[in-house]
């Protein structure tokens, strides 16, 4: 039987699929072991034959593969984004990855928006929520039109997917080291309980129950409209962040603004154990779609973070020094201060991870 991992890969719309193959080109130069397989799922797709998901397409990943490599989905053609919401937030939900992992690193002090930070500054990962909250679509809207229109959007939060967010949050800390090498120590959470004091109420009790199993991790909280502030001001004090499904989506756009751009982040959506899925932060971007000048990073970067998390850790290893390297060379795209298109900046990548 092979050994080898099998990914699926689905690059999307507008520069998921310009970036994802720089990212499959730099897996292939790191010699890791897998066996790729390339949906085509997208708003192309979908204004072909109206298929978003083929039948039986979910259960199919799962079975058959062992990570999920994604670009972005988005197509100013399908305004509706009704492909996106059934691929992107489909596959969130139904294959249930519940934890959204956003490493938040800064790789080069050039890149920092914030005077006087070094890359040892910024290295902290936000844990998203990501089957619940207000993206369930739970709601409607009654006398929609009218002046006397109503619009409901339901935030859900249910016991067991607070709890689990939680404690995979101090299992992340407790398993993971900073870059330098030195432990994690601290898990923080993110919430707005002073004014939503249901959901934020369940988030809290929760916290502290899960937090007592940890005593070695130091718990902390913070309201997100304080820590948006912190983390501007002094970023330096994070470690772990946990949040629900909105206020991650929100705080790690800020934070992609502290490492250089959307171009730069990272995330896996994972459930331990099942068949996870990976991709960059940043969307389709459709008005740089098709210029070769979308930075490629975020997505090299995504596919180090899923080899390793198939325990690949050398080639992850091996990719990240590249990446690094590049940044510092300034071999990269315009948006981070070089002069490369995004396939030349793979290339360059691909060619120093060997
Ligand atoms: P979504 O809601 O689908 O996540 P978004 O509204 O956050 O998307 P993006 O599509 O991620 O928006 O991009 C917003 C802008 O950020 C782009 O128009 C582009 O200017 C910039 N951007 C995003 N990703 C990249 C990238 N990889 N390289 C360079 N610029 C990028």
């Amino acid at each position: 039987m092979s050994q080898k991992k099998r990914i699926a890969i689905i690059p999307g719309d507008g520069i998921g699929r310009e970036v994802i193959p720089e990212a499959v080109k730099v897996i292939t130069a790191s010699g890791a072991a897998v066996e790729i397989a390339t949906f085509d799922w997208s708003a192309e797709r979908f204004l072909a034959d109206a298929v978003t998901v083929p039948p039986d397409g979910f259960a199919m990943l799962g079975r058959e593969f062992d990570a999920i490599l994604v670009g972005a989905f988005g197509d100013p053609r399908v305004p509706s984004n009704i492909h996106a919401k059934e691929i992107l937030l489909g596959m969130r939900f139904k294959m249930d990855l519940y934890a959204n992992v956003r490493p938040v690193r800064l790789l080069d002090a050039s890149l920092c928006p914030l005077k006087g930070i070094e890359p040892k500054d910024i290295d902290f990962v936000v844990i998203r929520e990501n089957t619940e909250g207000v993206y369930v679509d739970a709601g409607g809207i009654f006398k929609q039109g009218t002046v006397d229109e109503v619009a409901i959007q339901e935030d859900i939060n249910t016991r067991k997917g607070v709890e689990r967010a939680v404690r995979y949050a101090f299992d992340y800390c407790e398993r993971h080291h900073k870059q330098d090498g030195s432990p994690r120590k601290r898990v923080l959470l993110c919430d707005k309980s002073n004014a939503m004091t249901y959901s934020g109420g369940l988030w809290q009790r929760v916290f502290k129950e899960v937090a007592r199993e940890y005593p070695q991790i130091t718990a902390e909280h913070m309201y997100v409209d304080a820590l948006c502030m912190q983390m501007v001001r002094d970023p330096r004090q994070f470690d772990v962040i946990v949040t629900n499904n909105m206020f991650g989506d929100i705080i790690t756009d800020l934070a992609a603004g502290l490492q250089g751009g959307l171009g730069m982040a990272a995330s896996g959506n994972i459930h331990p154990g099942k068949t996870s899925m990976f991709e960059p932060v940043h969307g389709s971007a459709p008005p740089i779609a098709g210029k070769n000048v979308a930075n490629p990073v975020g997505a090299i970067l995504t596919a180090a973070m899923m080899l390793a998390h198939l325990g690949m850790v050398m080639e992850a290893g091996k990719i990240e020094a590249s990446v690094l390297e590049a940044v510092r060379q300034k071999k990269t795209t315009q948006d981070i201060g070089g002069v490369l298109g995004t396939r030349e900046a793979g290339d360059w990548v691909a060619e120093h991870c060997g």
